[in-house]
Formats: C-alpha cells, structure tokens, sequence
C-alpha cells in the first residue's frame, strides 16, 4: 500500500477517550491539540484528562479485574481473546501505521512494518495464557501439601512515550492481559491518536468493558494521579529516566512493583577486522532510523584507530544520501522530530558539541531542505573528534546526532562502551569470534548485537541494565512481570 502525502492544511479530527467500555470526554470537556511534527500543524483534538478521570478509569478497572466476565474467564479463552485482536490489529495494519505517521512523524514505511509485527506479541502472549503453571513443593512437613498458582497482580497502569506508540504499548498489555490483569493506558501526550484508534479493537475482539481503559492527557498533570492511585497494583512505564526515576519513587511510596524501559547512551563498537562496509550500514541505520529518536539508538561509534578515518569517510558519505521529507511517502529515509521541544533539545546538543569542540563532518543544524516543508527537521549529524567527557557522548540527545570516539585497543573499547550511566544495548562489529563472544559477555548492556543492530522480537527479553531500566518486557520473561506467586499450604 503506497500513502499518500501529506495534506497542506489538515483537518483536525475530535476524539474521546475510553473508560468502563464507553468513550467519553474529559471532566468539563477539556481538550488539547495533537500536532503533525511534518506539517508542523494541530491535526487532533484529544480530551484532556483530569485526576478525577484517572480516578474513574481505575475504579472500572479494579471493577472489570473482578468481574466473572474477565476474572472468571479460563486462561484458553483470555488467550482466544488475544489472538481475536491480533487478528483485528492485522486488518487495521496500513490505517494505524498511517495516523502513526501523522501524529509522530515516523516513516510510514517503518510504522506499517512495526503494525504487521505487533499482531505477533497478542499471538504469543495469547498463546501463553493457559501455560501459566503453578508447582507442586515437596515440602517437609509431614501430612501438609503445598503447592502454588501464580495470579495476576489487579489493575496495571501503562504509561508510553511517543516514538513507537502502539508497539512500546503492547509490549506491556499484551502479557499484562495474557496474565488476567486490566490496564488503564496512558499515551503520550504527543501521540495518542493511534492509542484511541487502536482502542477500538478491545470490544470487537470481544474484551469486557473496563478490561483495557485509555486516558489521554499530560503526565504532569494526571501522571501522578494514575501511579500514586491506591487501586493501581503495577506501574509498566516507557520514557526518559528523569521521568521513570519519579514515577519510581512514587510507586515505591505504596509499594507499586515497576517495569522501567528508560533512556539509552549505546555504543557501536567497530573493530579493525569488522566487514567495513555492513559496519557502515550497521551504525547509519542504528543512529538515523526513526531519526534517532529511539531509546536503542547508537548514538556513539567507536571506531579502531587503524580505521577511524576511513569509516568516518564511509559514514558521512552515505548519510549524505539521506533522503528526508514527508515521512508519509515510501521513498523517504528521515523523517522530522516528533515534538517542538524535541527538536529544541536536539539543537541545543549540537551547540553544546560545537561548544565542547567537537567537529560536525556530517550536519550539524537544522534541515532547510525545500522537501521539508515546515517541519521540524534536524540534518543527520556526525560528530568527529568526541571525547569521551563531552557531554554530547554521556547524555541522551534522542536526535540524529552520533558520536565517534576512536579506541585503541579491545580494552579501552570495553572501557568507554561501559562508561555510562545507562545500559540499553550495545553493538559488536568483528568477524572473530573470540572478540564477539568476549564482548559480549563483558558490556554492561540488556542487548547486545554482534554484526546487526537494532533487531527485537517478541521471542526475545528486552531490558536495561543499569539507568536504562528495571524488568524486562518480550520473551517468556515478561509474563512473570504481570504475576504473582501464591503459596497454599493444605493439611490432609
Ligand atoms: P517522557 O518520560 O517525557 O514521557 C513518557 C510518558 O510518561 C508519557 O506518557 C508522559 O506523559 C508520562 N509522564 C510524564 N511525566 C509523568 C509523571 N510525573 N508521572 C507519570 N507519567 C508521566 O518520555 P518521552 O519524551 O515521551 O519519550 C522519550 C524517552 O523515552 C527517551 O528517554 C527514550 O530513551 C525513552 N524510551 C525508552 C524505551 C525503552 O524501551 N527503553 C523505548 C522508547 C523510548
């Protein structure tokens, strides 16, 4: 299916958001306007929720999690439910891609590839939902029986960013609903239009009302609303570290357990043997996909000395071929930034670079190409001559800006990879096999990718380590996320 592009003037469509399996305004009819980062244009009005709608989506919530209708149903027929909707999300693929696209501003080719993939976590997780096994304790008191059920936790709040909206959310209600728990979901701000499309899906697949509530709104107005609320047993949270750190401490008040999927300083490490050219590809497409707004985003290469120059050349030369523009149309290759303030940040870094003194040998400011209309469009950045202290290669620019920071040996490579607060993934280029293995055991990262980047799966656990994050969401790990262990004790 090929979009078309973008309108000069959007019409602005008004929605409502869902709440007990009605859809409803927020208290006093509040709104807020959804942009278009490419036409740099409102396109949505979206309710704007107050507290007391936080209060009113929990309690339908709390309600549905005890109702016969959801509570009572058996684990086979929860999972029949998930594979209804994953076929329900397979017919809607190219619509939701495309509201996607309107409403955050990535490529339209990238969204229609994540829609047709997301049907696969409601599949699998579907599929999980009657393998969910207790133990039998051979326990060591006479005449006693002990054994266990693992049941789910209550209401979980669910609280997304804006660069992956649909996908980043079903990471976390596809095992949160497998598990027999009900979500209240909170996108974000910047992009909850697909969220109230995709909400549509809930009935049809034939969920009770309340199972799955949307609210829409600000997370610094209703954020703590939602998890400080006494109803709300888990907190799933994706976002910037600030953020997860408060939304932490808050939880950990009312003793909330917490999945946390924060911010990310990856390093690409390119080795003298590496094939130069996939390495290239490798580290381009891990910094500039989805403009670089990505929690994995290789945002620092680091490059053996013995090629440093050359790769740089090879790097800048081929994001030199970016094509930006209309993120609606096939042939674009980067899109514009999400958010105002975004785009502000991302320019702000570049200074601070220069600043520091750093070199852009690719970019280094806004894009003012005719293609890219009014958006808020920022030229594919490459920063040379980075030190390891520089700010732009510690903090999380969430753009396209890349670092290369050149190494001398496998040490000092390991070394500057793992001298960051955070720990999302990490990248190996190398054809030996000794260094793959090494490294990988050695980098203080949840992922790390040896000659390819930026692969997922639902099969596979994806999580931080250090700042970058608390649990792990995809895999078999991600059920037990959403569960508790119950122990019964029996005396015959
Ligand atoms: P953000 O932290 O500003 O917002 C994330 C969500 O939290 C939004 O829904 C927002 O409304 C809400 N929120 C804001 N304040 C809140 C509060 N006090 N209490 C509760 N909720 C609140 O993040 P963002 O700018 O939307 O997204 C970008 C960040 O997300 C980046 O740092 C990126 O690395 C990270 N991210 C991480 C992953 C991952 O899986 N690790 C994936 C994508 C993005």
């Amino acid at each position: 299916m090929t979009a078309t592009a973008s309108p000069a003037v959007p019409t602005i469509d008004r929605h409502r958001m869902l709440i007990g399996g009605e859809w409803v305004e927020a208290t006093g009819g509040a709104t807020f306007e959804s942009e278009n980062p490419f036409l740099g244009a409102a396109w949505a009005e979206v309710p704007r929720a107050a507290p007391e709608d936080v209060d009113r989506a929990v309690k339908a919530a709390r309600k549905a999690f005890r109702d016969p209708s959801w509570g009572g149903l058996t684990p086979t027929a929860r999972g029949h439910l998930l594979r209804r909707l994953a076929d329900l999300i397979t017919r809607e693929a190219d619509r939701l891609a495309e509201i996607e696209t309107r409403d955050n501003g990535k490529l339209i080719t990238e969204m229609r590839a994540q829609l047709r993939y997301i049907p696969q976590w409601f599949h699998y997780f579907g599929g999980l939902a009657d393998k969910i096994e207790g133990r039998v304790i051979p326990i060591d008191k006479p005449g006693m029986v002990n054994f266990t059920r693992e049941e789910p936790l209550g209401v979980v709040a669910a609280i997304t960013p804006w660069n992956s909206p649909l996908m980043l959310a079903t990471w976390k209600l596809a095992p949160a609903l497998a598990a027999g728990n009900t979500v209240v979901w909170k996108p974000s701000e910047f992009s909850s239009v697909s969220a109230l499309m995709f909400g549509r899906l809930f009935a049809e697949a034939g969920f009770p009302p309340g199972v799955v509530n949307i609210v829409t709104g600000f997370g610094s107005e209703i954020g703590e609303s939602l998890v400080g609320h006494p109803q709300v047993a888990k907190v799933a949270f994706t976002g910037g570290d600030r953020t997860g750190q408060s939304v932490y401490e808050l939880a950990a008040r009312s003793i909330k357990p917490v999945t946390l999927e924060l911010g990310g300083k990856s390093a690409n490490i390119v080795f003298a043997d590496a094939q130069l050219d996939n390495a290239v590809r490798g580290v381009v497409s891990g910094i500039f996909a989805a403009t670089g707004q990505t929690c994995i985003a290789g945002s620092r290469a680091l490059v053996h000395r013995s090629i440093h120059d050359q790769f740089v050349e090879k790097l800048v030369a081929l994001g030199r071929t970016a094509r930006m523009g209309d993120p609606l149309l096939d042939t674009t290759q980067v899109g514009p930034i999400t958010t105002r303030p975004q785009y502000r940040k991302i320019l702000d870094y570049i200074e601070i670079a220069k600043g520091e003194g750093a070199t852009a040998v690719l970019g280094g400011g806004p894009a003012t190409r005719p293609e890219c209309g009014a958006g808020w469009f920022v030229e594919p950045t490459v920063f040379a001559g980075v030190n390891p202290a520089m700010r732009i290669a510690r903090e999380e620019v969430f753009g396209p800006v890349l670092s290369v920071i050149p190494f001398d040996d496998e040490e000092e490579a390991i070394a500057i990879a793992n001298d960051t607060q955070y720990g999302l993934a990490a990248g190996v280029w190398t054809q030996s096999m000794r260094t793959a293995f090494h490294l990988s055991h050695r980098l203080e990262a949840g992922t790390v990718w040896v000659n390819t980047y930026r692969a997922t799966s639902y099969l596979s656990p994806f999580g931080g380590y250090k700042r970058s994050g608390i649990g792990r969401e995809s895999g078999l790990t991600a059920i037990r996320e959403y569960l508790q262990e119950k122990s019964i004790w029996i005396d015959t």
